[in-house]
């Protein structure tokens, strides 16, 4: 099932190039909150989403003061950034334009939900320079739609579908769920026969997740506590059936012409999304607006007058913005004034710094490299760390081969089938 090494002749090279770096914005609007999801984001009105994209934009100046690097990718996250009037999406993206260097072959992908999309904001999308939309489906049956507490219907994601191909979208990803309550395979394969009969060149497909104060977690946290332990379930499906519901996708989307190239991703040839591949190794990406994450080299950051320490030895920083709306307000109007080489602790719109250790980016490394189909690279593992990937994992290594769970070949390691189908238990091999 696993094509890795086509895969590998497939896919660019991702030794990461420390000129090269990805941005994240964050749209935290939503007509309204879906059942299950626990995401930064929620029903706002328009004067908050006004006010919002004017601390975002002052956010993406002042980050391009500190930030340097050729921008190879942007990803529009939320949320549903396609509810975001679209006057304010195009003052997003000339910002963005004006202060950063973007690639022009850059990926620049913009989340959207079904109904959330007009003609006309499709056409503005496409001259602004977005290129590629993702689309939160989840499944094409109505009645598990509205379970999930979405807002809209599979004919209303056909229509915006049409509108988007219409548009001239030539690169466009559909989301769709496993493992919802009551679902059946039949029902499952039935959605992916339906998508891939429209020919996305992307498909994302993951298994939903009980998260903690959702209205999904009331609802189902004991049965989730029951599919955890193995025992019988009430509605969701129990372990065995989860797991098959998920087999049965990855066959099912494979046999309509995608390659998986991570445990929840596939694409068309040649369609690999490329901001999830920069995420996976590590590339420098500076997230922007409430809640947004960032990683970043020091080597991209402006470097400080001589004679002060730049906290060097090429370890990355991992940055958290505040998760309130009214606090990244209020803290974005004195940005500023602050200068784009203050320490990090002095950025007022960070509520999290953290020094990344040696050990902490090795395993990240190994953590977020094996959930890709075709794992890491020797060479790559070599250049960022200066040490053979064995003189380290050795043991792990070994351990994970005789389990019959990775396997080493032309340069690389990866899981095998059943290595991801444990991505859990093999993973947590590579703690340091
Ligand atoms: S549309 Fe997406 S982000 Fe918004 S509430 Fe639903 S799942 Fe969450």
């Amino acid at each position: 099932m696993f094509s890795s090494l086509m895969m590998i002749n497939n896919m660019q090279n991702t030794n990461v190039d420390p000129r090269e770096i990805e941005l994240y914005i964050h749209i935290p609007f939503c007509v309204k909150k879906c059942d299950y999801c626990d995401f930064l984001s929620g029903p706002y009105d328009e004067q908050i989403q006004k006010e919002y994209t004017m601390s975002l934009c002052q956010e993406i100046i002042w980050q391009s003061r500190r930030v340097f690097g050729r921008v190879t990718s942007v990803y529009i996250g939320g949320g549903t950034p396609s509810w975001l009037p679209v006057k304010l999406m195009e003052k997003i993206m000339d910002t963005l334009r004006a202060h950063f260097d973007l690639d022009p072959l850059a990926e620049v992908t913009i989340e959207a939900n079904p109904g959330t999309v007009t003609g006309e904001a499709a056409n503005i999308y496409r001259s602004i320079g977005i290129n590629r939309i993702s689309l939160g489906l989840q499944s094409a049956h109505d009645d598990e739609l509205k379970l999930l507490g979405r807002i809209h219907t599979y004919d209303r994601f056909l229509r915006t579908y049409e509108i988007l191909r219409q548009a001239g979208f030539e690169n466009v990803n559909v989301d769709l769920m496993t493992g919802l309550p009551g679902q059946t395979p039949g029902k499952l394969i039935e959605s992916i026969r339906r998508v891939s009969a429209l020919r996305p060149e992307h498909i994302s497909c993951y298994a939903l997740i009980i998260e903690e104060g959702t209205p999904f977690y009331s609802r189902y946290r004991a049965d989730d506590i029951r599919q955890k332990n193995g025992q019988p379930t009430m509605e969701l499906p129990n372990e065995d059936q989860a797991y098959e519901l998920m087999k049965r996708a990855q066959q099912e989307i494979i046999s309509h012409g995608y390659e998986q190239y991570e445990i929840s991703n596939y694409a068309k040839q040649g369609k690999v999304c490329r901001h999830n591949i920069g995420y996976w190794t590590r590339k420098t990406y500076v997230g922007m607006g409430i809640g947004a994450a960032s990683l970043i080299a020091p080597e991209c950051l402006v470097p400080k007058p001589e004679g002060e320490e730049t906290g060097g030895m090429g370890l990355e920083y991992r940055i958290s913005n505040t998760r309130y709306i009214y606090d990244y307000i209020d803290d974005a109007s004195h940005l500023m004034a602050i200068d784009p080489q203050a320490d990090a602790a002095d950025v007022p719109i960070y509520d999290s710094v953290q020094r990344i250790t040696r050990k902490g980016a090795m395993e990240e490394f190994m953590f977020l490299g094996l959930r890709q189909i075709r794992g890491v690279s020797r060479e790559d593992f070599y250049q960022a760390f200066g040490k053979e990937i064995d003189s380290v994992y050795h043991n792990a290594l070994e351990e994970l081969k005789q389990e019959g769970l990775l396997e080493a070949r032309e340069g690389r390691i990866y899981l095998t089938e059943q290595g991801l189908d444990l991505s859990n238990y093999a993973l947590s091999k590579f703690l340091l």
